[in-house]
């Protein structure tokens, strides 16, 4: 987990969570297989893209694309404000996170190459959970070209216009993404800007292992629950929760196997993160 960082500062910042144990050889059932590979998966986390500090590097787009004056959604009425959550990265206090702006939609875009059939819906499935309960919104620009990695710049106007680019949604395989190999079946994670001493997140990356998550698909109901589990999981992460210990939450990296939706912690800690500031000047 990232600490606070002191305003100002911009070098590129990295996130690494914890790599999971491996699991038994696999030779049960299919389906059981299939779960331990999971287990696994959710357990990683990194920040995927480059920080960028455009008063600094001035190579940021111009300030407040599509920002409105108050949020373009909230968190349901009544939503749980207890249970366990945890923050990706939180501003220089420690205990407020860092964010995407409510007040400006989240776009994003997916590289598709390699999508499982019924991909696009388990990751609509999980955008549509993370919206409702955060209130975040979030605008389909297509599909992309664009390949996952570690070194993405926040900001490519040839390619997606002058603006912060959008969260790139990538299926993809170890071949292609290391992160991948063995038991890791996703990661996620967002790059923070500072704008007036408070960091904003501005976009981020979802990266899919193609192959684990079909082998789920062809479980039938239950690895499907697993996957919109698992997909809903690393949304999760890309608009600012961590993980959490307890089994009961779909953030504890562990609990695929049971915990398949949002629980009240994960709900808590949704809230939160869709609650935070707007951010007109970026
Ligand atoms: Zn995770």
């Amino acid at each position: 987990m990232s600490e606070g960082r002191p305003p100002g500062v911009s070098e590129p910042v990295w996130l690494s969570g914890p790599a999971a144990a491996s699991p038994p050889p696999a030779r049960r059932s299919s389906l059981l297989s299939s779960l331990l590979v999971v287990l696994a998966v959710v357990a990683v986390v990194w920040l995927g893209v480059r920080i960028l500090a455009p008063g600094l590097l001035r190579s940021g787009p111009p300030p407040g694309h599509e920002e409105q004056h108050q949020p373009l959604g909230e968190p349901p009425l009544g939503h749980p404000t207890d249970g366990p959550y945890t923050f990706m990265q939180t501003q220089a206090d420690v205990v407020t996170p860092v964010a995407y702006s409510p007040c400006r939609p989240i776009h994003y875009v997916v590289r598709p190459d390699g999508e499982p059939a019924g991909g696009d819906a388990l990751l609509a499935t999980a955008l549509a959970r993370i919206s409702q309960a955060s209130g975040l919104q979030f605008v389909a620009d297509g599909a992309t070209t664009e390949a996952p990695g570690k070194d993405r710049s926040a900001y490519q106007p040839q390619r997606y216009g002058d603006r912060w680019v959008p969260v790139l949604v990538a299926w993809s395989n170890p071949a292609e993404t290391p992160e991948l190999a063995g038991d890791v079946a996703g990661s996620a994670g967002s790059a923070s800007v500072v704008s007036g001493g408070t960091s904003f997140y501005v976009t981020g990356e979802v990266v899919l292992d193609g192959p684990s998550i079909a082998g789920l698909l062809a479980e039938g109901p239950n690895g499907q629950a697993v996957a919109e589990g698992v997909v809903t999981h690393e949304v999760a992460h890309l608009v600012g929760l961590g993980h959490v210990d307890d089994p009961g939450e779909l953030m504890n990296p562990t609990a695929a196997l049971s915990q398949t939706y949002l629980a009240h912690g994960d709900l808590a800690g949704l809230a939160r993160v869709g609650t935070g500031p707007c951010a007109p000047r970026l």
